[in-house]
């Protein structure tokens, strides 16, 4: 379209108000003239999705507005405003007044004029030293821009066009890692539309929320909404556990402002420490319009405070519960309303993961999810919908990633060679750091219940010894690896190494080397397939929904889009192939690929279509 426009018999005028940007831009800069009003936003921001203007706008921006100038835009995809760009060749006119109607003049007079009309393309790029200057901005961006590819490559596509011309300078590439974050770019976008709950369905008030619990997540959770300038009702059992719950959300955010000078003041910490309610009567949540749980994981709890919360709650408030892994149907079954009920599944610490899974229970009315997910927005968090499982999306897919990472113990690993090899791929942490600052007590009693629940499932117990060992992790200042006072550094630890040898030593093990090639392909695939069964039995809608779950709550690198994204980069075919490689050896069990693998490695397919 754009060469249509600029070989066009016809004069071309572009005008520009309010925004020209991206490909709006490089549309602009294939007509023949510009005219802008002053004010409007001029910007190639492709870069900041780790693209690159592919339309054209790496070679005609420096043709039209200098190399330096262009350079800089590019690069750093920052808007700027038309009137600082008034001195360069970008535009043949600013309009003060009506810029349509300046436009329709100026048109007017060039076509009376005549043709041939001018295209940036001709023009040449001067610069007394192009070179020099293309060096120097490659140094500045090598040193912020790593594993990002697409500013090296802007230079590099405005160098070939300085040097070789227009054309050779168009012939761009496009990086996986770029494909990674367009695939971020739309899944996130794509997470809150649901097949069956269309955009206009209507949704809720929202305006006061209660919280039940003033732990680790309740108290975590109600800053989410005081941060939006929600008033919270916090209810607790014990006057001590609540005066708790308070000091520590005033610590957090006396933390906070320690960090963030300037931003968070005393006197707005002030403001949202007198947005909460504190108190120990579920009367006082009465006025609530959302109350979500965050009492002790048992079901007998949630029982008793879900049939209060139905004895107080006002008709059409919705309540929601924190629950990471109990039945949220059989939760809503407690109330009379269960089309009230909804899992609103936050991840610890929840002033840092941005993501929230919206757990849709059987009889979850189509209005509260889809306020859940308009209020999620509100707050700042990525909403991901999860239908009812043990663990939903991505607790689920987390277990069979931590299963494997345990038998690789069992096989010859120690802990902080699997560490270093997930984070060297880019994981934000390791399944054992991960596990130590989470709790390892936390895992062991899901394993409890798995025992009980599942023995045909076969797990390594390494990880209980370690717990009965007393190593939790960081609370108890010993876990997989050690820790010092005051520091959160992970030392290697003798004693644990040493128990790991033993453990495969009583198992009958042959520890054998394992590579971080394997580390990395059984972990992610671990996920993998399990990720492709939880499409296969519907409880996430799409794969891209799975990818926002780990990039937004797992520390699933950014870069590599997901682990279903992974899986489509490398093949299904090769996926599949791994698996069966992986199933002939011990503790081959897990691997059994699932339906939608195999299907895929058969048909050529992607799980992102
Ligand atoms: P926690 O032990 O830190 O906090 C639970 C709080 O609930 C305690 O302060 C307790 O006094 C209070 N409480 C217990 N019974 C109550 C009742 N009947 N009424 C009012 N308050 C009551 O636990 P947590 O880690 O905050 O977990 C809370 C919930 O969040 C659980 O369902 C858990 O599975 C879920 N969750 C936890 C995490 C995590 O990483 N910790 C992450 C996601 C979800």
């Amino acid at each position: 379209m754009i060469k249509a426009v600029e070989g066009s018999a016809k004069p071309a005028v572009v005008a520009i108000h309010a925004v020209a940007m991206g490909g709006g831009l490089e549309l602009a800069l294939g007509a023949h003239y510009r005219i802008a009003a002053p004010g409007a936003q001029i910007a190639l921001p492709e870069v900041k999705l780790d693209l690159l203007p592919g339309a054209g706008g790496t070679q005609r921006l420096p043709r039209a507005v200098g190399l330096e100038t262009a350079l800089n835009m590019i690069v750093s995809g920052t808007p700027v405003p038309s009137e600082k760009l008034a001195q360069t060749a970008l535009f043949d006119e600013i309009a003060e007044a009506d810029l349509l109607a300046a436009a329709i003049c100026f048109a007017g007079q060039a076509a009376d004029r005549g043709g041939p009309y001018p295209k940036v393309r001709d023009r040449k790029i001067e610069h007394p030293n192009a070179e020099g200057f293309i060096q120097f901005a490659r140094n500045s961006v090598a040193a912020v821009a790593q594993h990002f590819p697409a500013p090296h490559e802007c230079i590099d596509a405005i160098e070939k066009g300085v040097k070789e011309g227009f054309e050779r300078g168009l012939a761009l590439v496009q990086t996986p890692e770029s494909r990674a974050l367009r695939h971020t770019f739309f899944g996130e976008r794509a997470a809150d539309k649901i097949a069956d709950v269309p955009p206009d369905t209507p949704v809720r008030k929202i305006g006061h929320i209660g919280v039940v619990g003033a732990g680790t997540m309740g108290g975590g959770i109600a800053m989410n909404f005081l941060n939006a300038g929600l008033p919270v009702v916090l209810l607790e059992t014990k006057q001590d556990a609540l005066d708790r719950g308070l000091a520590t959300i005033r610590r957090n955010y006396e933390d906070e402002a320690q960090v963030k000078k300037g931003k968070l003041t005393q006197e707005k910490v002030e403001e949202r420490m007198a947005l909460i309610h504190p108190t120990l009567s579920y009367a006082d949540l009465a006025q609530a319009d959302l109350i979500v749980e965050a009492v002790f994981e048992e079901l007998g709890v949630k029982e008793q405070v879900f049939r209060q919360l139905d004895e107080i709650a006002k008709p059409g408030a919705i309540l929601a519960s924190n629950t990471s892994t109990l039945d949220l149907n059989k939760i809503a079954s407690f109330t009379k309303l269960p089309g009230d009920v909804i899992g609103m599944h936050f991840f610890s610490p929840t002033n840092v993961m941005k993501l929230l899974e919206a757990v849709r229970g059987e009889e979850t009315a189509k209005n509260v999810l889809a306020t859940v997910i308009q209020l999620a927005k509100k707050i700042g968090k990525t909403a991901v919908v999860a239908d009812v499982c043990d663990g939903f999306i991505g607790n689920r897919m987390i277990e069979q990633y931590i299963r494997q990472a345990l038998f690789m113990l069992e096989e010859g690993a120690l802990p902080a060679q699997i560490d270093r090899a997930i984070e060297q791929f880019g994981f934000a942490m390791g399944p054992f750091r991960m596990s130590n600052l989470a709790g390892n007590d936390i895992g062991w009693a899901i394993r409890k219940r798995r025992y009980r629940e599942q023995p045909e499932l076969h797990y390594s117990r390494v990880a209980d010894r370690l717990c009965e060992m007393g190593c939790f992790g960081q609370k108890t200042g010993a876990g997989w690896y050690d820790y010092q006072p005051g520091r959160r550094d992970a030392l290697p630890s003798k004693l644990v190494d040493d128990m790991i040898v033993a453990y495969s030593k009583e198992q009958g093990a042959v520890r054998r080397r394992i590579g971080d090639e394997e580390i990395v392909e059984r972990l992610v695939l671990s996920l993998v397939n399990e990720g492709a069964k939880i499409l296969d039995e519907g409880i996430a809608a799409k794969a891209s929904d799975i990818d926002m779950v780990y990039l937004t709550g797992y520390g699933f690198p950014l870069w590599r889009g997901g682990p279903m994204l992974y899986a489509d980069t490398i093949g299904l075919y090769n996926v599949e192939r791994a698996m069966r490689k992986y199933a002939q050896q011990p503790n081959g069990a897990a691997w059994q690929p699932a339906a939608r693998v195999s299907a895929l490695a058969a048909s050529g397919g992607r799980f992102n279509a």
